[in-house]
């Protein structure tokens, strides 16, 4: 699937006052449901599945997850039953997310919100008595398979000073720092209120990462940053300037973007050209990381 991921450059007006290149790595058109950076995330864990030889899938998120949808579909293509935990309580009609999944013939256990919290916190396991033979997913595919697969998205082919991406949980930063060129920078835009503290976390995961593939040898690595001035208000929450911006980009590039996390990266984007963060003649390579599932699509 990876083949087909294609890169566009965008030719707008103020990219060329400012002198930049800003092309877009279209992740999210890998597939119509298994896309973006979930697919990247998901690849190694349904291989990992297959080789031990498991029927089922067992995976949790939010109600509206690309994690889940992606999945779902996952199922579906490579032949595994899924059983999905989500938080919080039915509610009908469903929305598109576990309608999808509901049509994919996955299996949908509700779990209130302060199980699931405790589920979390606990880093609890799940009772193979109670759920079958089943190989987990973590909550987004946010493990160290998660990472190996995002490593996976920058090829030795692309051109750019810098990297720019969505975070939520950072997996997919971890997976852009170990495998980015070392001179170039990583640029994060957080989606979640008060993002700061994924700079630490990144950090440990990319030392961790080196010292079980690299024993401890420290690597020249990529620089990243954590951008959080474009959050929003926080996780899933937008603005009237936010859906115009996103309105306005497709209309000028022909780009779906949602208002979770692409959209609020490619506004900081543009706002950070406007205020000449990047260089004269820089070569930005920003990630289209998914997310246009049948609530955003055009
Ligand atoms: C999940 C998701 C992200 C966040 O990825 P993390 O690895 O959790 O930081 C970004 N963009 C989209 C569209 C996503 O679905």
């Amino acid at each position: 699937m990876e083949n087909k991921i294609i890169t566009q450059r965008l030719s707008l007006e103020c990219l060329e006052k400012k002198q930049i290149s800003l092309s877009v790595k279209r992740l999210d058109l890998t597939h119509p449901q298994i896309q973006g950076n979930k697919w990247f995330k998901l690849k190694y864990h349904l291989e990992e599945a297959r080789k031990q030889g498991k029927k089922t899938i067992l995976t949790l998120g939010g109600a509206y997850s690309n994690h889940l949808y992606a999945t779902a579909a996952a199922g579906q293509s490579y032949g595994f039953q899924v059983v999905m935990i989500v938080r919080g309580e039915q509610t009908l009609p469903l929305n598109p997310v576990l309608q999808f999944a509901k049509d994919t013939n996955c299996e949908i256990i509700y779990w209130n919100r302060e199980k699931y919290r405790r589920f979390r916190e606990e880093n609890s396991v799940l009772d193979k008595e109670v759920y079958g033979d089943f190989y987990f997913i973590p909550e987004g595919g946010a493990d160290a398979l998660g990472v190996k697969g995002c490593a996976d998205i920058l090829l030795e082919t692309d051109e750019y000073e810098y990297v720019l991406g969505a975070c939520g949980t950072g997996t997919m930063l971890v997976g852009l720092v170990i495998s980015a060129k070392p001179d170039s920078q990583i640029l994060g835009f957080s989606a979640l209120k008060k993002g700061n503290f994924l700079e630490q976390e990144v950090q440990n995961l990319v030392e961790k990462y080196d010292f079980e593939e690299n024993k401890g040898k420290p690597q020249k690595r990529a620089s990243f940053q954590i951008i959080t001035e474009y959050d929003f208000g926080g996780y899933a929450k937008k603005t009237a300037e936010l859906d115009n911006f996103i309105a306005d980009f497709y209309a000028k590039t022909q780009i779906p973007l949602e208002p979770i996390y692409t959209g609020k990266m490619l506004f900081g984007v543009l706002d950070l050209i406007e205020k000449d963060f990047f260089p004269r003649n820089s070569r930005l390579l920003a990630l289209h990381s998914g997310g246009i599932n049948p609530m955003y699509s055009r």
